[in-house]
C-alpha cells in the first residue's frame, strides 16, 4: 500500500511538511494527475476550497510518481514536471 488519502487539512500540512513522495491529485471531472508535493499547483487554500465543497476532488500522497500512474491511472504534471529531480525556485 503506497498512496494515502489526504482526508484532512491536518494530513495534507502533515504530507507537506515531511516531503516525502508526491501527490496525486483526483478530481471528478478530470483524470488523476501526479504532482510535487511542494510544487506551484498544490496549494493549501486549493486544498481547503476542495475539502468544503465535498466529493469534488480528492488528494492522494504516493511514494513515488509511479505508483501514483500505477494505483490510480494518473498522468504526470507538465507544469510542476514531478519527475525532474531537481528542486525549482517556487518550492518554499
Ligand atoms: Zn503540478
Amino acid at each position: 500500500m503506497t498512496k494515502r488519502e489526504l482526508a484532512t487539512f491536518e494530513d495534507f500540512r502533515k504530507a507537506r511538511l515531511d516531503d516525502v513522495g508526491f501527490i496525486v491529485m483526483v478530481d471528478a471531472s478530470r483524470s488523476p494527475v501526479v504532482h510535487r508535493l511542494n510544487g506551484r499547483c498544490i496549494s493549501a487554500d486549493n486544498f481547503r476550497n476542495k475539502m468544503a465543497r465535498g466529493g469534488a476532488g480528492k488528494y492522494y500522497q504516493v511514494d513515488s510518481v509511479s505508483d501514483g500512474i500505477k494505483e490510480l491511472g494518473a498522468s504526470v504534471c507538465k507544469l510542476c514536471k514531478p519527475l525532474k529531480p531537481e528542486k525549482e525556485p517556487w518550492k518554499r
